[in-house]
């Protein structure tokens, strides 16, 4: 299965709508296909995938010590802040 295809009818003329995050893991978009009229959830996994500190740069845990990195996209930096608030609380 595709992500950018619609599930039923396999076009590609698909809408979205805004992320919801569950708060459990996971979130969706919702989609619904211009085609074919399937209206329904895309389900991402939220998977851990390190801290950033309140300037938005990568903090990396190395074995000596730990040293930040900038990360290329502020929108990505964003993202993972609001998604680790939601998995972990404030
Ligand atoms: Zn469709």
């Amino acid at each position: 299965m595709s992500e950018d295809k619609c599930p039923k009818c396999n076009s590609e003329k698909l809408k979205f709508g805004s992320m919801e995050q569950t708060g459990m893991g996971n979130l969706y978009y919702p989609v619904e296909c211009e085609d074919c009229g399937f209206i329904g959830k895309q389900w991402y996994d939220v998977v851990f995938s390190g801290y950033t500190d309140e300037n938005g740069e990568d903090v990396v845990i190395t074995t000596s010590g730990i040293k930040k990195i900038v990360l290329k996209s502020k929108d990505d930096v964003a993202l993972l802040d609001a998604t680790l608030k939601e998995t972990f609380g404030e």
